[in-house]
């Protein structure tokens, strides 16, 4: 395995649904159109590039009105593909209440999905607003690690008021530092360089040690000049590394990582032991090498 990918979409049609009215755009800024592939494409992909990958569902109904990712479906993909998929990411309709705090708990304990990912901006909440502390103390108590956007997005972007998006519920500070004080067990996964803010997100990630981040989402030439000197320094252990895929390819960000330069020793922290220790992951890592043997035989 050459790395542990913590932050995938799916590239099926369930992908489109929930993009819904924000495609046009974001193709637009991607340069290329957005096909739908069937999910054995998606798989081969993945293993194409050597990669482990962590797929992630989605559900903003509230503020978007697009459709939802299940989280059944995300963890069936682990089920139906398990020598490349990995147990991902649940997500929940913050302001569903009750109903997303039962959902959350049910995909944690049930499903045996990793953690929970959170899009402030989609889903229209501030993470530290006090209404939505229970859904931390949740992911506290069960152990499960949360993957939160920060920094601007790709949805909405080059649109009339951009769709609607307000930028302001992804910024590090104070959104991410109240909640990682307030919740000190619970791990938090700061999703992307969360530029324009990348020095905020610096600040916490050196001052808390629940706090990491993943480098999804940017092209490595194009990652923060202050976050790349930092990645081979004081931020070794706290990198992640992602590709936001479909948006990019997992095995191209690879290739320009290790075309950065990083220290020796920290870029197979940041490809997979930076993750497999943040997230726990040994155990899975363990039993998808399994069914990737099996395959090969
Ligand atoms: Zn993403």
């Amino acid at each position: 395995m050459r790395a542990i990918d913590v932050h995938c979409h799916p590239s099926t049609k369930e992908h489109s649904v929930s993009v819904g009215k924000y495609m046009a755009a974001l193709e637009a800024m991607l340069g290329r159109p957005m096909r739908s592939k069937s999910e054995d494409e998606m798989a081969e992909d993945f293993r194409r590039d050597d990669v482990f990958a962590m797929l992630i569902a989605m559900d903003a109904q509230a503020e978007t009105g697009e459709g939802v990712i299940t989280n059944d479906y995300i963890a069936g993909l682990t089920t139906r593909h398990p020598d490349v998929f990995l147990p991902g990411w649940a997500v929940v309709d913050p302001w569903k209440g009750k109903l997303a705090l039962a959902e959350l708990e049910r995909a944690i304990r049930d499903l045996k999905l990793t953690g929970t990912k959170w899009m402030p901006i989609l889903q229209g909440f501030y993470p530290h607003d006090h209404r939505f502390y229970p859904f931390w103390d949740l992911c506290q108590s069960l152990g499960a690690p949360v993957l939160i956007h920060c920094g601007t997005t790709a949805i909405g972007s080059g649109m009339e008021g951009g769709g609607g998006l307000k930028l302001d519920y992804a910024r590090p500070l104070p959104c991410i530092d109240n909640i990682a004080a307030d919740f000190p067990k619970l791990t938090i996964i700061m999703a992307h360089p969360a530029w324009p803010w990348t020095e905020e997100a610096i600040a916490i990630l050196l001052h808390k040690t629940n706090v990491y981040m993943d480098i999804s989402g940017w092209r490595p030439k194009y990652i923060p000049a202050t976050l790349k000197a930092e990645m081979s320094r004081r931020l070794q252990d706290k990198i992640l590394y992602g590709s936001d895929y479909p948006g990019w390819s997992p095995g191209q960000c690879l290739d320009e990582l290790q075309m950065e330069g990083l220290r020796d020793g920290v870029i197979e922290k940041i490809f997979y032991k930076n993750a497999l220790r943040a997230l726990k992951l040994a155990d899975k890592v363990k039993a998808a090498e399994a069914a990737a043997r099996l395959r090969s035989k």
